[in-house]
């Protein structure tokens, strides 16, 4: 029996590509999504016509009733979740700290924290085998902004990736000894709609001079790394974060 992935996030960019390169490496595979089903069932359609299994399952990963209802889902539909990519995440306009109201602070640290927070216990709860699951791997995507900080654009996305690299760290440690390893993958300036909520639509191409490599990155690009890190390839690597950022 293939391993199960659930892609939070999966319906377009970083998440998509994850989606489809696991899809094709033999995984059935989750997309979840929040609002756009079109964009979903496109990816499952797309993975089903390449010959494999995908389903697509609308839940808000900021809400504890949502996700405990799309990880029973999948129990029913394709079975536990062996390999979770923790890939949700949103970005608000950029602005600066003296500016952001603490409902702003709300609805980000809600998805981008919480929501992999909620995610992983639900994983855990079924890939641990002291708890009679088989395992498993959990990478969350953090981002190059942890380090640089993102001032004057958005230090509150920094801060909640800054969170991520630390719940990797501590939740790696945590249940290393029950065949769960967690890492993360932090991506520079990649090809991705995000980018548009944030205000600059055409963000990575005014930045890509900044990078040492000169270009931004694509979303494959990082849904390598990710691959790697849940694959077996990776099995002795647990906690750590590998920087996907053409040297940034
Ligand atoms: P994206 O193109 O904006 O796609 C976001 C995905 O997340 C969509 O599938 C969206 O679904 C889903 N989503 C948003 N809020 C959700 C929620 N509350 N519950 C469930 N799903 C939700 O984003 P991306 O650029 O691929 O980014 C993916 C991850 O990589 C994020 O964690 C981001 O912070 C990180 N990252 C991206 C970059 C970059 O340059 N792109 C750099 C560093 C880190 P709907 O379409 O249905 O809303």
């Amino acid at each position: 029996m293939s391993d199960v992935m659930l892609v939070t996030g999966g319906s377009r960019g970083i998440g998509a590509a994850v989606a489809r390169l696991g899809a094709a490496a033999g995984y059935r595979v989750c997309i979840n999504y929040r609002g756009n089903r079109q964009a979903a069932e496109a990816v499952v359609d797309e993975i089903v016509a390449a010959g494999g299994r995908a389903i697509a399952v609308a839940a808000d990963v900021a809400e504890e009733g949502e996700v405990v209802r799309l990880f029973e889902c999948i129990d029913r539909e394709l079975g536990p979740v062996t390999a979770l990519v923790n890939n949700a995440g949103i970005l608000e306009r950029q602005c600066r700290v003296a500016d952001m109201d603490a409902a702003r602070l709300a609805r980000i640290l809600a998805v981008n924290v919480t929501g992999s927070f909620l995610c992983a216990r639900e994983a855990i709860r079924r890939m641990s085998i002291a708890q009679g699951g088989t395992g498993g791997a959990i990478v969350n995507l953090s981002s190059v902004a942890a380090r640089l900080g993102a001032p004057h654009e958005y230090v509150d996305y920094a801060a909640t990736k800054g969170a991520i690299d630390t719940f990797t760290v501590g939740l790696a440690k945590e249940v290393a000894d029950e065949g769960i390893r967690v890492n993360a993958v932090r991506p520079g300036i990649i090809y991705t709609d995000i980018h548009a909520s944030g205000g600059e639509p055409e963000r990575v191409d005014h930045l890509k001079d900044t990078v040492p490599m000169r270009r931004g990155g694509q979303a494959e690009e990082v849904a390598r790394a990710v691959l790697w890190l849940l694959s077996d390839a990776a099995s002795y690597t647990t906690g750590t974060c590998i920087d996907v950022t053409g040297g940034r």
